[in-house]
């Protein structure tokens, strides 16, 4: 039952409506519907865009292309709802980047080189990474769109990929009170209305000036009737405070988004959760940049609906099985710690694999208000679809637990088959219709006009930031007869000179 190259790219290039059914055979299926059942040896069909059964040996339309799922799980596709799609074509430059180190290359330094083509290069790379790692809907966090021109680049990139995509428009490069004002960014909304595959929102901080100029920014959005999506909780840059003129002013909504808040007191949260919003998570980026502890561990305490997200591949990679696995794993660490401090032990953890793959399928589509018909698999819901499933790995089996073979087992080479509004995107691990060595010279060429403005020794000196000074602590445990030497490796110490001890 294996499919040719040339049917998969048929029903892929197919006009929605006419597009040949598909039929997902014997997987188990994760439904995420209301009770989260959980079938074996089940099918999925779709017919169109849409979810049209799931269950035992379901008929499937004449011609309908058949897909082996057994020994896979069938799921929904994975929402992200918070990245910087832009910056993918920097990929890993700032692995050892804080958020200040961020701030100031992209925001005061270096941000502005990027021109519309490097707007849409990126996006383009970020498109298709969602889709090769089941991540079906990607909300854009664009806030690299200077002119109208870079946003009908970033635009242009989303409908050059088969995936379902939210434009959340922004623009460090000026104060979102004058930039959400602008008419030619009104222009630019007036010809772009939203689409089934291609919503909008607003992105833009608080900063917590007491004057709250983003006043007139909540305005525009509330006018243009987008919600707005905002960095909130930021060490250093937004707090309490932001959320306490949101709020008193009337702009917390249900549609509101609020990345991070990794550092708001109960006050906040408790501000948030009576307002209906959400909480994306980037979990990775806050153990990693600094912007504050990973908040699940005290969001779930207010319960305050949660989704996932990936932030920007300058440093992570757009996929999330590192954010569910990432995100179990602060969430819990964290519980243990407190815990520990008060002499206490975890017996039971509060966070389960079953609720991460709930945050990145279902929470996903609630902060992107498609509670209805994304995120789960029920008749009806679109068909944005994904099929785990490695024969030629270890990994695949057994399939004791699937909530735990998604969060802590899977990554993105085990994702056989996507489908995104009944279109195969990838099959049998590959990307359908992707050109990865025009997409790879675009990148290319991308990186030559950044780093050739920046010069040999500024693109250096930015991907690799001064190693602070780390003394090696004094070890009373000295033997003289065994030299510490012979027990590091052959670099030495990693991380600074071993105290004198003999
Ligand atoms: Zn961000």
């Amino acid at each position: 039952m294996s499919n040719s190259d040339a049917e998969i790219a048929a029903q892929s290039a197919q006009a929605g409506g006419a597009r040949r059914p598909v039929v997902f055979r014997g997987g188990t299926v994760l439904t995420m519907d209301d009770s989260h059942t959980v079938l074996t040896d089940a099918d999925v069909l779709v017919v169109d865009d849409k979810i049209a059964a799931v269950g035992p040996h379901l008929e499937a339309p004449g011609g309908a292309l058949e897909i082996d799922a057994s020994n896979g799980i069938v799921m929904p596709g994975m929402i992200d709802t918070h990245r910087h799609m832009w910056q993918t074509a920097m990929r890993a430059y700032g692995a050892d980047w804080t958020l200040t180190q961020y701030f100031v290359w992209y925001y005061l330094e270096h941000g502005k080189h990027f021109r519309p083509e490097d707007i849409y290069i990126g996006n383009l790379m970020s498109a298709w990474e969602s889709l090769e790692s089941g991540v079906t809907t990607t909300v854009d966090w664009s806030h690299g769109l200077q002119t109208p021109d870079h946003a009908e680049a970033a635009v242009a990139a989303l409908q050059a990929v088969p995936g379902r995509f939210v434009l959340a428009y922004g623009n460090i490069q000026a104060g979102p009170w004058e930039w959400t004002n602008d008419p030619a960014v009104r222009a630019f909304f007036a010809r772009h209305t939203p689409t089934d595959l291609l919503a909008y929102q607003i992105a833009f901080d608080v900063t917590g000036d007491p004057s709250f100029p983003e006043k007139a920014a909540f305005e525009a959005a509330r006018e243009l009737g987008l919600p707005v999506t905002t960095h909130a909780g930021v060490w250093g840059a937004t707090s309490d405070a932001s959320i306490q003129l949101m709020h008193e002013h009337g702009f917390m909504t249900p549609e509101t988004t609020y990345v991070h808040s990794a550092t708001l007191t109960t006050d906040s949260y408790q501000r948030i959760a009576a307002s209906g919003g959400s909480i994306s998570v980037a979990t990775e980026s806050e153990q990693s940049a600094g912007q504050g502890y990973p908040p699940t561990w005290q969001v779930r305490k207010h319960d305050i609906p949660v989704s996932l997200s990936m932030d920007t591949s300058v440093w992570w990679s757009g996929d999330l099985f590192s954010a569910m696995r990432s995100t179990l794993g602060a969430d819990r660490s964290r519980e243990h710690l407190e815990a520990h401090a008060k002499g206490e032990t975890v017996t039971n953890a509060h966070l389960r694999a079953e609720h991460v793959v709930d945050w990145a399928t279902r929470g996903g589509a609630h902060a992107v208000g498609r509670d209805a018909d994304l995120g789960r698999l029920t008749a009806g819901a679109k068909a944005d679809v994904v099929l785990i499933k490695n024969e030629g790995s270890l990994v695949s089996f057994p399939l004791l637990n699937p909530y735990g073979h998604v969060a802590f087992q899977a990554q993105r080479g085990d994702v056989h088959t996507v489908l995104v509004d009944g279109r195969v995107v990838k099959h049998a691990h590959q990307l359908v219709g992707a050109d990865l060595a025009a997409i790879k010279r675009s990148a290319d060429a991308t990186i030559d006009h950044v780093r050739g403005l920046l010069g040999e020794q500024a693109w250096t000196g930015g991907m690799h930031p001064e190693l602070p000074g780390n003394d090696v602590l004094d070890n009373p445990y000295q033997y003289t007869e065994y030299k510490a030497d012979s027990n590091r490796n052959a670099r030495g110490s990693l991380f600074g000179e071993p105290g004198e001890t003999s």
